[in-house]
């Protein structure tokens, strides 16, 4: 009989995942050593004087966020072992379709971050500076999935924040440092750790200044927001709630250096190619009534996007600084939704074969259902993010009903496809 893995009997972690196990004298149980330090410090009895009023918040916010004993302590890769530049991109072209530019310039900015935080202090005076990073493109065109993939592939602590919680200090909303809460919650407040974690920013061009004239408006949700968010970006030690949101004079915060903090930001910058044709001075004809050609005109652009672009739209100077490496991705044409829906390693068609083979169900699409799928999403102008909608729309009825049958076999064909759409009213629930 194989021999069954041992595992701690109170968090279920296994030798594989980090966890040292001490064996039961009596029985075949085990228990980890951090789960007999939680125990511990449960009880009382870990000698806690030595602990650092730092130490002491993340502890407490540990065991308030109910993690206390699943806490693991992973290694940053050092730059020597990370992954190279092509080998991180090989990895995201199995996740993400199209969008080269922008699959490049994130794996040369990660690989550097990595090489910076292993720079030798030699005395030269040379210091490698952050190069924070910020994708601009349609929304659905794989900028968080992008950040998210090269995130799974580096194990380090991962988040994303939505810009547009954030207002100025003093406003109803979240205080600028709470989107590093977020981080400290991912690293199980391991603040070595969260400090050399990546922080995808999502929605930044939603702080983009209104109007050019700062000082006539108060602007609580824009140029405020981008201030406080320079102080984080550019490096600094901050303060932050262990439980997020706003900041009050009471609680105990955390100590967290932004240093060595890779930020991600992301946005989709609607109208930004009007700035950018402005500034090449031609003529927009983004204008024209044909859609076709308005199309074309906006993604060739978009191509041409330029850090003075993002000022025109509203970004303060300094926090364009910050972001030196600026990457665009392209809108999704047909092509690239085709492949979207089969070529990835998770592609939404491999999943739902997947689904159904564990009912012993083989399923296989026309090629035509595919086109069809395409089709609807184009005209529904739903996108990437429309394509799992159309196919759970159109797989529910089998979903709910093979299950029950002795069916072995399930063609989808692109007549089913219009069927199912039809008979659910998508058309009028898309529009
Ligand atoms: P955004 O650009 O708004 O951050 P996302 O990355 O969240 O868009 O994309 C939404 C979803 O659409 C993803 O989860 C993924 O399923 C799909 N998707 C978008 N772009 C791509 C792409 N280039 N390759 C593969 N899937 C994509």
């Amino acid at each position: 009989m194989a021999k069954k893995t041992a595992y701690c009997s109170f968090c279920g972690r296994t030798a594989r995942d980090g966890a040292r196990l001490i064996p039961s004298p009596i029985d075949d149980s085990h228990i980890c050593v951090d789960c007999i330090a939680s125990a511990s410090e449960m009880l009382g009895f870990t000698d806690l004087s030595h602990e650092s009023e730092q130490e002491a918040t993340c502890r407490r916010a540990r065991q308030a966020s109910g993690t206390a004993g699943t806490r693991q302590t992973k290694k940053v890769p050092a730059a020597k072992e990370a992954p190279k530049p092509s080998e991180i991109k090989a990895f995201l072209d199995q996740y993400i379709v199209g969008q080269d530019m922008a699959k490049k310039y994130l794996s040369v900015a990660v690989y550097n971050h990595y090489k910076r935080l292993d720079q030798p202090d030699d005395a030269d005076g040379v210091e490698i500076e952050k190069s924070n990073i910020i994708m601009v493109g349609p929304t659905g065109t794989g900028k968080t999935l992008i950040a998210r993939t090269i995130a799974r592939m580096l194990d380090v602590p991962f988040t994303i924040v939505d810009a547009t919680v954030l207002t100025q200090a003093g406003y109803v909303g979240e205080d600028i440092e709470s989107l590093l809460t977020r981080l400290l919650q991912v690293a199980d407040y391991d603040v070595a750790r969260a400090e050399r974690g990546i922080v995808f920013i999502d929605e930044i061009d939603k702080i983009a200044r209104k109007g050019d004239n700062p000082s006539i408006t108060r602007d609580v949700g824009g140029e405020g927001v981008q201030q406080g968010l320079l102080k984080l970006l550019e490096g600094s030690i901050v303060n932050v709630p262990p439980q997020g949101g706003r900041k009050h004079p009471e609680q105990a915060m955390i100590a967290v250096d932004t240093r060595n903090i890779l930020f991600i930001c992301g946005g989709a910058f609607d109208g930004i190619e009007q700035a950018i044709a402005h500034r090449l001075n031609k003529n927009f004809v983004g204008f024209s009534t044909d859609p076709a050609a308005r199309r074309i005109e906006r993604d060739s652009y978009m191509s041409f996007v330029a850090p003075q672009d993002l000022k025109t739209f509203g970004l303060i100077p300094e926090i364009i600084g910050r972001l030196p490496i600026l990457a665009h991705l392209q809108p999704l044409d047909a092509e690239a939704l085709r492949r979207i829906l089969t070529e990835p390693k998770n592609a939404i068609v491999r999943q739902y074969i997947k689904l159904f083979a564990m009912d012993g169900v083989a399923l296989s699409f026309d090629e035509e259902a595919l086109d069809f799928i395409v089709v609807k999403a184009i005209e529904f102008k739903l996108g990437a993010r429309g394509l799992r909608s159309i196919v759970e729309t159109i797989m529910m009825n089998p979903m709910y009903e093979l299950p029950a049958t002795s069916t072995k076999e399930f063609r989808v064909t692109a007549d089913f496809c219009r069927e199912q759409l039809e008979a659910a009213h998508f058309d009028a629930k898309a529009i």
